[in-house]
């Protein structure tokens, strides 16, 4: 019988534009994530954006420092904190306390040593995001270790490039791929269709295409919902009205705003769902879509992880997310976890 790992990443930034304020969209509900996590003993893994870190850093310090007063909080707590590239950050102007930053950066494998203010490619900007984690973070804890990966907005492709980096640079594990995701903008993109129907899988050249050495990829949960089912859960989050951000977090999503017939048309017929804790997400829907990927694999044996994610900028459903872990807690087949919880041999 198979036991599944809940790990509950939260990708730790502000918005994709620049917009939100540090404090009311991420440290204060990445705060209260972790109070209601401590309840139930579950563990949150935070991928923190280390580019706008650097660039608060030069610009707004005090900003800097209550982001890594918060990863030095988490790694005292026996949380984990792992690294998230977003380089739309590595080209910004900052003018009357607002940031301007480059979409052509927005995918990590369009970085190149010539066309930002840092002078990073690829290698020097995960090189330096690993270096900026362990740096802060092995003065609390000598032994932690940043070995972890998640891609900003998904757009890890085309992945050789990374995938090499980080298996170079000592990286054990990417959770970037959401099974059955693709999206696709003038700025962004990412196709995930096709992914392999593993719970995880081992990457070298390609993040959909299983091999036998290299990193492990530990795919966000996804699942595809029936059309009643999830007709019904969308009734019940349009009656349930959960908030969906947090107290005085105002921002605007970066690239990619959808227009209203094409969201309705999403809400309707989703091809796939993530397992998200925020976005005002109701109880019913993390139990659901838990549930049914639990059966997926429930004839297997061993350690099955089983990847949440969300936002704390988006983290607003405070109580829905409660519900969900009380339901996780009293499940015995599963364990919260962090990614290096996993032993992960195929
Ligand atoms: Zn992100």
């Amino acid at each position: 019988m198979a036991t599944f790992k809940l790990i509950i990443s939260a990708d730790h930034e502000i918005f994709g534009n620049g917009s939100g304020d540090v404090m009311h969209c991420m440290v204060n509900p990445t705060n209260k994530l972790k109070v209601i996590a401590d309840k139930f003993g579950a563990k949150i893994t935070l991928f923190t954006d280390v580019c706008e870190y650097w660039v608060f850093e030069k610009k707004q310090p005090e900003l800097a420092k209550s982001i890594k007063n918060q990863w030095i909080d988490f790694i005292k707590s026996n949380h984990d904190v792992q690294l998230h590239l977003h380089p739309q950050w590595l080209n910004y102007s900052f003018n009357n306390n607002n940031y301007e930053l480059d979409y052509n950066l927005w995918r990590l494998p369009s970085v190149k040593s010539d066309n930002n203010d840092f002078g990073y490619g690829v290698k020097e900007l995960i090189f330096n995001g690993k270096q900026t984690l362990e740096s802060v973070l092995q003065k609390e804890n000598k032994s932690y270790k940043s070995y972890a990966f998640r891609a900003g907005g998904w757009c890890i492709q085309p992945e050789e490039k990374v995938l090499e980096t980080l298996i170079s640079l000592d990286f054990k594990i990417d959770s970037t791929v959401a099974p059955e995701a693709s999206y696709s903008n003038e700025k962004s993109w990412f196709n995930f269709k096709n992914s392999p129907q593993f719970p995880f899988w081992k990457v070298n050249k390609s993040i959909l295409q299983p091999t036998n050495t290299g990193l492990t990829e530990v795919p966000i949960v996804t699942i595809k919902p029936g059309i009643f089912q999830n007709f019904f859960l969308l009734v019940d989050k349009v009656l349930k009205k959960h908030p969906q951000k947090p107290i005085n977090c105002v921002g605007r999503a970066g690239l990619g705003k959808k227009s209203k017939l094409n969201k309705l048309k999403d809400a309707l017929t989703p091809s796939y769902k993530m397992l998200n804790f925020s976005d005002g997400t109701t109880a019913k829907e993390m139990i659901y879509i838990a549930s049914k990927y639990m059966k997926r694999f429930e004839n297997e044996t061993g350690e099955i992880p089983m990847v949440m994610i969300g936002h704390p900028k988006t983290f607003g459903n405070h109580e829905a997310f409660e519900n969900f872990l009380e339901w996780a807690a009293s499940n015995p087949k599963i364990e919260f976890s962090l990614y290096s919880d996993l032993k992960l041999e195929n």
